[in-house]
């Protein structure tokens, strides 16, 4: 891979040049934009886990706190064999972003750490949790930052990572971390609150854009995780042909729909999407280039590069994944004329239903299902008409607009409080 490809696919710097290219826009004060392209705190921890055959493996995990001016900082904690601590910082600025576009009172952090899950055991991923959870205990906190799943990490593990946090203070803190099992204070409906939002995102999408009705609405999803298959259950239930859907092994495409519901059961069963007996086998590269209304990456970041963006034909693309298109990507995409859902919109819907759970958490009071989907859904469209007034005022595209709204009010915060001392 050349240097040039190198640095497309650094996500931190991605996200510095989006940065870039709004405080431009703004005119933004020197100061201010150099304060916000730094995190504030990284965390960096080797530490040691005992693992089944009685040996000591050393592992490093990364906890960045990227801006701390609107609350505390929230964000996902990954596990993952490529995970870095520029991806990290990456992720962590869009949280920030996200939080602020959603108006949510929070700051942007997130963690991860390196390793391949699905080669430890179950008591390996315990013990790993609970000393990384231990390592990182001396900056998160209900009050300071919220971890929240994110890539191989589940409710399960927000357990761990809870009463961990909890045994060290002596009683339990369920607001220490969202995303939790109900049973310890979890939110109902946090779960699918992510692709459920996306959903509701390309619903509005297709409203503002007067794109037809569901049965014409042809949509393509990279990924069936959490994000991806829940927004495939949900538009297929609303009547969207999904056409393709995948996993990491590979995917599947019919070009009159796919019966959303049996491929996640070929899923469990099997341990894979490709090889679905109502579909014909297609590569993740394939996918990403079907011909189709809507494209929803839901998997990793960097999956439409200067390699393959012009080779794209969706309409529109709802960034279900963070950072799934690289800058020049974007404007390539943009260039074109596709309508791009920017993941700090499109995917807002589990930072959004995390603020819930938190909140629910502080006041040990729980609301139903259908009171946290109704927040969710007026919130969503809420911060999508929000982004698309101010791309139709500023002429932009949905990623400057909702930049636009994200940064001004960041750095109207950091302003206000002003350099200590
Ligand atoms: P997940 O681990 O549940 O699912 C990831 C999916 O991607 C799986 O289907 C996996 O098979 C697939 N995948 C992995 N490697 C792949 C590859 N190389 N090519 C194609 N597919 C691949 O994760 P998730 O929670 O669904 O998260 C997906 C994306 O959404 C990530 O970018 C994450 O940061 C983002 N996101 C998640 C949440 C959330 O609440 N879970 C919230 C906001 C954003």
């Amino acid at each position: 891979m050349d240097g040039n490809m190198l640095e497309e696919l650094n996500p931190y710097q991605t996200a510095l040049q989006q940065l870039d290219h709004v405080a431009e826009i703004l005119n933004l004060k020197s100061g201010i934009h150099e304060m916000l392209k730094l995190p504030k705190r990284e965390l960096t921890v080797n530490f040691p886990v005992y693992m089944d055959d009685d040996s000591i493996k050393m592992f490093t995990g990364y906890r960045v706190q990227h801006n701390l001016s609107r609350g505390p900082a929230k964000g996902g904690i990954r596990y993952s064999l490529d995970t870095s601590l520029d991806e990290v910082r990456a992720l962590a600025m869009w949280m920030t972003w996200k939080c602020a576009l959603a108006r949510l009172p929070y700051g942007g952090a997130k963690g991860g750490v390196i390793c391949d899950p699905k080669i430890l055991s179950r008591r390996e991923l315990e013990n790993l949790t609970r000393r990384y959870t231990t390592e990182i205990s001396i900056i998160i906190g209900p009050d300071c930052d919220i971890p929240a799943p994110d890539v191989h990490t589940d409710p399960q593990i927000m357990a761990w990572m809870m009463d961990t946090y909890s045994m060290h203070i002596g009683h339990s803190v369920p607001g220490v971390v969202t995303g939790k099992p109900i049973s310890i204070g979890g939110s109902e409906g946090r779960l699918e609150a992510t692709g459920r939002g996306c959903a509701i995102a390309i619903g509005e999408a297709m409203e503002h854009l007067n794109i037809g009705v569901p049965d014409d609405i042809t949509v393509a999803i990279q990924g069936s995780g959490n994000v991806g298959g829940v927004l495939a259950t949900l538009l297929h239930e609303t009547g969207y042909k999904v056409t393709a859907i995948s996993d990491s092994k590979g995917g599947i495409y019919n070009p009159h729909g796919l019966d959303i519901p049996a491929v996640l059961e070929h899923k469990r069963e099997s341990g894979m999407i490709a090889e679905f007996p109502g579909g014909e086998s297609i590569t993740n590269a394939e996918l990403l280039e079907l011909d189709c209304t809507v494209l929803a990456p839901a998997a990793l970041q960097a999956q439409i590069t200067t390699d393959n963006a012009s080779r794209i034909k969706a309409k529109v693309i709802a960034e279900a994944a963070n950072g799934p298109l690289t800058s020049a990507a974007d404007r390539i995409l943009s260039d074109k004329g596709v309508f791009i859902i920017p993941d700090i919109l499109a995917n807002s819907g589990g930072v959004i239903a995390s603020y819930f759970e938190w909140v629910q958490d502080l006041q040990s009071f729980f609301w139903s299902e259908a009171e946290v989907n109704q927040r969710l859904e007026k919130m969503i469209v809420r911060n999508f008409e929000e982004v698309f007034s101010t791309a139709r005022d500023h002429k932009s595209d949905m990623r400057t607009a909702a930049y636009i709204l994200a940064v001004d009010r960041v750095a109207e915060a950091t302003l206000v409080r002003g350099v200590y001392p």
